[in-house]
């Protein structure tokens, strides 16, 4: 054998390895015609467009609903390619759960490609009001690889709490959430009994509450997502769940959150001391991001009731 012949594959793999190092968005199909496409559960990164979230999709006799768009031009394409791989139909509607960066940031691109851009009125209202903040840390986060990207918010604002809308012949039912940002949404479809909650559930990694977020809403929202009774939850973050993964990630934490820290609020226990107590959680210590999140959810969840 050639002596160099192992030096020789291994450089032949070295960008192969880097390649597979990066993440590429894929079709999970959670049921006939619906998907997921998973996100990595880490930060925004150039490797991942920032799509370190769910979005998801149902292709239909009259064209691909989306859900969510991700984070830049750059990533919606690649977005675009993973729905190609599954369907030939275009997309026709893209719809927006929410106003965090990587759930409408592409919506520039496929608007480009004629889908018609739809979110809750108060949910394309958040994205306006964020747009240039979101675009500035962006920058930090993806550099150059987020050349391109144009922030459109949704131009067809759905006004109401409780939307129903259908496009070839699927259902949607949508309502707000309020809980990440303010005015998100999920995505209900009766037909198929499967729920995209947007960021109101996350599973496998902790929830992080910004200073604009209501853990209070998240109580209400949570109660509503379940009372739904979904088959399948297609989380803001992380694998494809039921209920009971869903209560036992998110659900619960909602609950500890509310009740523990949220009571301690009202009842004026001092709040460096609350938070020292339920340093540790045992039972969420197992999600990714809990070291780093922890205490900040806690002290946020904390100042949200006290302003009342
Ligand atoms: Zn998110």
């Amino acid at each position: 054998m050639n002596k160099h012949l192992p030096l020789f594959i291994s450089l032949l793999l070295l960008p192969l390895l880097s390649w597979a190092d990066s993440y590429a968005p894929s079709a999970e199909k959670v049921v006939d015609n619906v998907y997921a496409i998973i996100g990595p559960l880490d930060q925004r990164s150039p490797e991942n467009d920032g799509l370190n979230n769910n979005l998801g999709f149902i292709a239909t006799p009259d064209g691909v609903i989306l859900i969510d768009s991700g984070a830049s031009y750059l990533g919606a394409r690649r977005v675009a390619r993973a729905i190609a791989k599954v369907t030939s139909q275009p997309v026709r509607w893209v719809i927006n759960t929410g106003s965090q960066d990587h759930r409408w940031l592409g919506n520039d691109y496929f608007a480009a490609l004629e889908a018609e851009v739809i979110a809750m009125k108060r949910t394309a209202e958040t994205q306006a009001e964020y747009a240039a903040q979101q675009m500035e840390s962006l920058e930090r986060f993806l550099g150059e690889r987020l050349a391109g990207t144009t922030p459109s918010p949704a131009t067809r604002k759905l006004e109401g709490d409780d939307v129903h809308i259908t496009l070839g012949g699927v259902e949607l039912i949508i309502r707000y959430t309020d809980t990440h940002y303010p005015g998100d949404s999920m995505v209900w479809l009766p037909q198929q009994r499967v729920v995209f909650t947007g960021d109101l559930v996350y599973v496998d990694r902790l929830f992080a509450v910004l200073p604009w977020s209501s853990v209070k809403n998240g109580l209400k929202a949570y109660a509503a997502m379940e009372a739904l009774n979904p088959e399948i939850i297609v989380p803001g973050h992380g694998a494809v769940s039921d209920l009971t993964k869903a209560r036992r990630d998110c659900g619960d934490y909602y609950d500890f959150l509310n009740n523990n820290i949220g009571a301690a609020a009202e009842e004026m226990v001092p709040m460096e001391e609350i938070i020292n107590e339920y340093n540790s959680l045992p039972a969420f210590e197992h999600l990714e991001h809990f070291s780093d999140l922890h205490r900040t959810n806690m002290n946020r969840t904390y100042l949200e009731y006290e302003a009342f």
